[in-house]
């Protein structure tokens, strides 16, 4: 666990967690043995995603080394897949490690967000479409697959 997590352990009934337990549902962009990437529901542009790893980790002080090479390759398929689909090379890569940087899910994930740092909307705050998450979900999906 990492120094600044001491005091915390890890919430095997989080968000995330129950999400890989399959005990809630979620727009699902790509999944492989080590990651599973889908659409963060109160997006900060559209086209956020989210990468989790399926290692129990609370944030990067705690990711072992295969994970946090798995998280990475997966960003990158999720990157290359938003470039393509909204046409831009912007895409913001984020991720935060404990409660005093703002982290408000403490299951390790990268945000990948189709987006400028002059532009960003704020964190976690207004709910998405569903319809639109699901429509992007399938496009990025169709692109990863191809
Ligand atoms: P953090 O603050 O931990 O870096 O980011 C957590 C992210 O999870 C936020 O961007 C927030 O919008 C997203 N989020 C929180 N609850 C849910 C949920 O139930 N489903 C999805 N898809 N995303 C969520």
């Amino acid at each position: 666990m990492s120094q600044a997590n001491q005091q915390i352990t890890y919430d095997d009934n989080n968000i995330f967690a129950k999400m890989l337990n399959g005990d809630i549902p979620y727009h699902k962009v790509y999944e492989d043995d080590k990651t599973l990437a889908f659409m963060d529901i109160m997006p900060q542009a559209e086209g956020h995603v989210l990468v989790i790893t399926k290692q129990k980790a609370i944030d990067l002080g705690d990711l072992e080394p295969e994970y946090a090479a798995a998280v990475l390759m997966t960003a990158k398929k999720i990157m290359q897949a938003q470039r393509q689909v909204f046409e831009r090379e912007g895409i913001i890569q984020m991720q935060l490690n404990g409660a005093q940087s703002g982290q408000t899910v403490f299951h390790y994930h990268v945000h990948l967000i189709p987006s400028s740092i002059h532009e960003l909307g704020r964190h976690a705050v207004t709910q998405a479409d569903h319809e639109v998450l699901a429509d992007t979900a399938r496009k990025l999906a169709a692109v990863i697959a191809a």
